[in-house]
């Protein structure tokens, strides 16, 4: 089953058919009857809350056949048929964001000037509008200042900021909403009846959350879901194909958190870990699970929260149980686990300290009606978050890596060059290996590395040099991780799902590695399609062809590896630093002669 078909197949035929957006339904609903349809239209909001849909909606009616305007679109004339089915000549749809070849674009809004060959209105569907070029925007604009009577743009972005405000002014504007949980689970539901496929209690509600109220992407997860479950698709099926936690160990936390019970709290932190579990993914959840219950406390508003009827009972004991100043705390301490998590070579621990923190501090009941109880407890805090691991610091022992003392000791010896000194692009750190050594060698920077390069040569520079750019390749990857995933969302969001349990872990040359959580994920992930979408996202936001592949197993670091020790000394903050400055790279890693 292709991605996405349901989608196709449910969209909306009719007005009365669309779910949601009906502010939008009704305004455009009472143009259509009274013949008073405008030129330029502006769709804004999330993605995937119907703002195409609308738009064919659109073009349907201010074409369709129908005697009756009140009744456009009906859906079954030839005009709407040929619309739905895509073949209408008359409606241009274009995807700005895959447009992005000047000409084209701008040449497609300039023939808006030739008739309509068969519709009485000739429509343009520009989809991700703030990605057009310049050129089109300007084409656009003229376009839209004297608009020919027989077109119709009806413009659609999800970053409404991006449009020039030039285009705004021109264009009635309506803001599209997400879609509730609870609105999207009975869609879910629907669908699900009507195409025979069974759904267990608790798994629209998951697939809604996940789709963060966006129907096509709610849709598209359940006909992956449906494409491999056997039998009733339950809430563990939806948890394991998004890589969720299971919301019972986020409960069993929160509970034991309010109790003030160490042990269990540390005992569901130990299941999820042991169930393999993504934990950053376990902390967000609990963290958005936090935060409703802050915001039940706050406001006693359930409509603020989007929450299913099973769920409300639960958060509001919660919040009844709970002091506002803890939850205000705790909300804190784990949201601020996140990148920990990440960089973590201990596992669970930053969320075990976290724990262990969030029980050590004196809940605010008993400290003397302390207006601001996080002032007062401030002190404990210190002790408690130093253990932490930090990033920058020198990682394994068994690397003979240059902590602090050594770094000094590197500066001093050698002469440091004033920092105004103009220094070649690529001052090496590692100069070839065939100039040298050179009678005179240029003054080595104050780099942790450079003492050692003048006395031995490099192991290996041409593998060196090799490593180094793969690790400068992964961490620019590392660096657009997260906007990737955004990216592949639109193109797939069953394979942004998955991503959402890998992370970027290693290059080989031209080849991308993903850690990842499963070898079911592997597998996805791995599949042709799967793997093309990724590929193509990639090259597009990294300007370069590459491949990827999954592994489910972390190598461990060789102390005896050059590769593995240079990727632990780019973790080192100093060294980063020299190597951007000096726009070097590592070419070899050597103990440090002793003083
Ligand atoms: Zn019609």
């Amino acid at each position: 089953m292709a991605v996405q078909s349901l989608y196709r197949k449910w969209r909306s035929q009719t007005f009365a058919e669309l779910v949601g957006q009906e502010h939008v339904v009704q305004t455009l609903r009472n143009a259509i009857a009274e013949d008073r349809v405008g030129h330029a239209y502006l769709f804004t909001g999330p993605r995937g809350v119907g703002k195409t849909t609308m738009a064919r909606l659109l073009a349907k009616a201010v074409n369709c056949l129908h005697p009756d305007p009140a009744a456009r679109p009906c859906g079954d004339c030839e005009m709407c048929v040929a619309i739905a089915e895509g073949r209408a000549v008359d409606v241009i749809e274009m995807d700005a964001a895959s447009h992005t070849s000047v000409e084209d674009a701008r040449e497609i809004i300039e023939r808006v000037q030739f008739r309509p060959s068969v519709a009485r209105v000739k429509v343009y569907i520009i989809d991700e509008t703030h990605m057009l070029s310049t050129a089109a925007f300007n084409a656009l604009l003229k376009t839209l200042e004297e608009p020919p009577d027989h077109a119709l743009f009806i413009l659609a972005t999800t970053e409404v900021h991006k449009v020039p405000a030039t285009i705004l002014s021109r264009c009635q504007r309506f803001t599209f909403v997400r879609h509730s949980v609870t609105s999207m689970a009975a869609h879910l539901r629907r669908i699900a009846a009507a195409e025979g496929i069974a759904l267990a209690e608790g798994a629209p509600e998951a697939i809604a959350r996940a789709a963060t109220g966006s129907l096509r992407d709610a849709l598209g997860i359940l006909e992956q879901l449906a494409s491999f479950v056997e039998g009733p698709i339950t809430l563990h099926h939806v948890q394991s194909l998004l890589g969720m936690t299971a919301a019972a160990e986020v409960d069993a936390l929160i509970a034991a958190l309010l109790n003030a019970d160490l042990t269990a709290a540390l005992r569901a932190v130990n299941a999820v870990s042991n169930q393999g579990a993504d934990l950053r993914q376990f902390t967000r959840d609990l963290v958005e699970r936090l935060r409703a219950v802050m915001l039940l406390k706050a406001t006693d508003d359930r409509a603020l929260l989007d929450l299913g009827d099973d769920e409300v009972t639960q958060l509001t004991q919660w919040a009844q149980q709970a002091e506002m100043a803890t939850l205000v705390q705790w909300v804190k301490l784990f949201s601020n686990l996140d990148y920990q998590l990440r960089i973590t070579p201990y596992g669970q621990l930053p969320l075990e300290v976290a724990v262990v923190e969030a029980l050590l501090a004196p809940p605010p009941t008993t400290q003397p009606a302390a207006p601001r109880p996080s002032v007062a407890r401030s002190p404990t805090h210190a002790p408690v978050t130093a253990p932490l691991p930090q990033p920058a610091a020198p990682a394994e022992p068994t690397l003979p890596l240059a902590p602090e003392p050594s770094v000094r000791f590197a500066q001093s010896a050698s002469p440091a060059p004033s920092s105004a000194a103009p220094l070649p692009p690529d001052a090496p750190i590692a100069p070839p290996a065939e100039s040298r050594p050179t009678a005179d060698p240029p003054p080595p920077p104050p780099a942790v590395w450079a003492a050692t390069q003048q006395i031995r040569p490099p192991a290996d520079p041409a593998a060196a040099r090799a490593a180094a750019a793969d690790l400068s390749l992964l961490e620019q990857i590392e660096a657009i991780w997260e906007d990737f995933k955004r990216d592949v969302r639109p193109r797939s969001p069953t394979v942004q799902a998955l991503l959402n349990s890998a992370r970027p872990y290693d290059v080989e040359g031209n080849t991308i590695v993903l850690l990842v959580t499963s070898s079911f994920h592997k597998e996805r992930l791995e599949e042709p399609k799967n793997r093309a979408i990724i590929e193509e996202v990639l090259r597009r936001r990294l300007g370069q062809v590459v491949a990827v592949r999954c592994t489910i197993e972390e190598k461990s670091v060789e102390p005896t590896d050059l590769r593995g020790k240079i990727r632990e000394a780019r973790k080192d903050e100093l060294v980063r630093a020299a190597l951007n400055i000096f726009d070097a790279h590592i070419i070899d890693i050597q103990p440090l002669e002793p003083e």
